[in-house]
């Protein structure tokens, strides 16, 4: 056993005992298919701010942050001080709430293709509802994706994600309603011309230069097509108002979920009036136990209240830039091949690839990744968490709460993941 497996175990005993249990109840002993960690999960306990604890006691700093949707940390007091508040005034009240009017609004003023908004609970149910909206809107059927983007797990947006297969029970008349493209213009563009498309959806934080991004709007625009900004990543993290602020390029209809429910569960599609009011009698029914309920509500709306008025995307942004800077340094200084990119608050790493790389739009994302095998990136996972460092080893996800000290921190305890997992492999 490598030295950073025997301090993986001893680290995380009780985790260990946990997962056993764990396999029984759940596939692969996960409730979310990222969460999987070979040879078994590790348990949290608590947070605070850009911090986590396990169930043995570790302190790790925390770069998955709710999968992005903790953009102000763990148990930020004002979203405490809500949802508690919320939580002794009742947590369902099967009717119309002023908080889902006060979560509505604010996110009409922050995103700039907002006139109108239904909220879900996730971020698949907001692109489920973007798929049947544009179709009833247009009266077409078909829509585009681009490839390996990802969509949340329904039938209809999954098809052409990365781990998409033909035995995952999608139907085959399911699959013939999504042309699956690569990020190129002219191919876009016959498609367009020649297909039944009611829509074009763009995931928001994918890296890619934002010309594309224009030329995605200036042709469906030209045709006549509804566009989708997936924002469920990139809303109220690009910028305050997503990556359409940012780059002011303007959808139809936007999907957003994550920092939009302040760390509850929650989603939501927003776009034009006239799209957005396909939900209707006689066109498309909307029931939902929990759409818009009370807490997310409370956590939603004191969440984007900061947002508008603190300079936590400012601050995230700086904190990434840090990072970013450091991990190239670091690999140059160790001579390891490694690049890190990204936009905004997500830092991602290229780990021993010879991919060309720009710093801040990536590689191009037409060319498959290449890099280091499955083994030795959860080797890496395992000498990460045993130095204390939270998420996906390749792709940090920041908060405000990240302090330049946690950064610099983050750098140190990197250095080490790198040189202990180089005693075990060549890399
Ligand atoms: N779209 C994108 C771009 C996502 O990253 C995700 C989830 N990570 C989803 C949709 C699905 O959101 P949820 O997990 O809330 O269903």
């Amino acid at each position: 056993m490598s030295s950073i497996d025997e301090r993986f175990y001893q680290l995380h005993q009780k985790s260990a005992t946990i997962s056993k249990k764990s396999e029984e109840l759940f596939p692969d002993g996960v409730t979310h298919d990222s969460r999987k960690i070979a040879p078994f999960r590790v348990y949290m306990d608590h947070g605070l701010g850009p911090r986590k604890w396990d169930i043995d006691g570790n302190e790790y700093i925390d770069y998955r942050t709710g999968h992005g949707s903790m953009i102000l940390g763990q148990a930020h007091p004002a979203i405490v001080d809500a949802v508690s508040k919320q939580v002794a005034k009742g947590t369902h009240l099967s009717s119309s709430t002023e908080l889902e009017v006060k979560w509505g609004d604010l996110v009409t003023k922050l995103v700039p293709s907002a006139e109108k908004v239904r909220f879900v609970n996730s971020g698949t149910e907001a692109v489920m509802m973007a798929f049947r909206m544009a179709r009833v809107y247009s009266g077409k059927t078909n829509i585009i994706k681009f490839n390996n983007a990802f969509h949340g797990w329904a039938d209809g947006p999954f098809v052409g994600a990365k781990g998409d297969n033909e035995q995952n029970g999608i139907t085959k008349p399911t699959r013939d309603t999504i042309t699956v493209l690569p990020y190129d213009i002219s191919k876009v563009e016959t498609a367009l011309n020649q297909d039944d498309i009611a829509a074009v959806i763009f995931q928001g934080n994918q890296v890619i230069e934002p010309t594309f991004i224009r030329q995605l709007r200036e042709l469906t625009l030209n045709t006549n097509t509804i566009l989708i900004f997936d924002e469920v990543v990139s809303g109220f993290r690009w910028s305050r108002g997503g990556t359409q602020e940012l780059y002011n390029v303007t959808p139809d209809i936007t999907t957003m979920a994550k920092i939009l429910a302040g760390g509850l569960p929650g989603g939501c599609v927003a776009g034009r009036s006239d799209i957005i009011d396909t939900i209707a009698p006689n066109k498309i029914m909307h029931p939902g136990t929990f759409n818009a309920n009370p807490l997310s509500a409370a956590a939603g709306a004191t969440a984007l209240e900061i947002l508008m008025n603190e300079n936590v995307n400012e601050t995230a942004d700086e904190r990434a830039s840090q990072l970013k800077d450091g991990l190239n340094e670091l690999f140059t200084k160790l001579e390891i091949n490694g690049t890190a990119y990204g936009v905004s608050s997500i830092i991602h790493v290229l780990f021993g690839s010879d991919v060309q790389c720009d710093l801040t739009y990536g590689p191009d994302p037409n060319i498959p990744e290449n890099g280091h095998a499955k083994e030795v990136v959860e080797l890496l996972h395992r000498a990460f968490i045993n130095e204390g460092l939270w998420g996906n080893p390749l792709s940090f996800i920041l908060s405000a709460t990240h302090t330049k000290q946690d950064i610099e921190v983050t750098l140190e305890k990197y250095k080490k993941v790198l040189l202990n997992l180089r005693e075990e492999v060549a890399i």
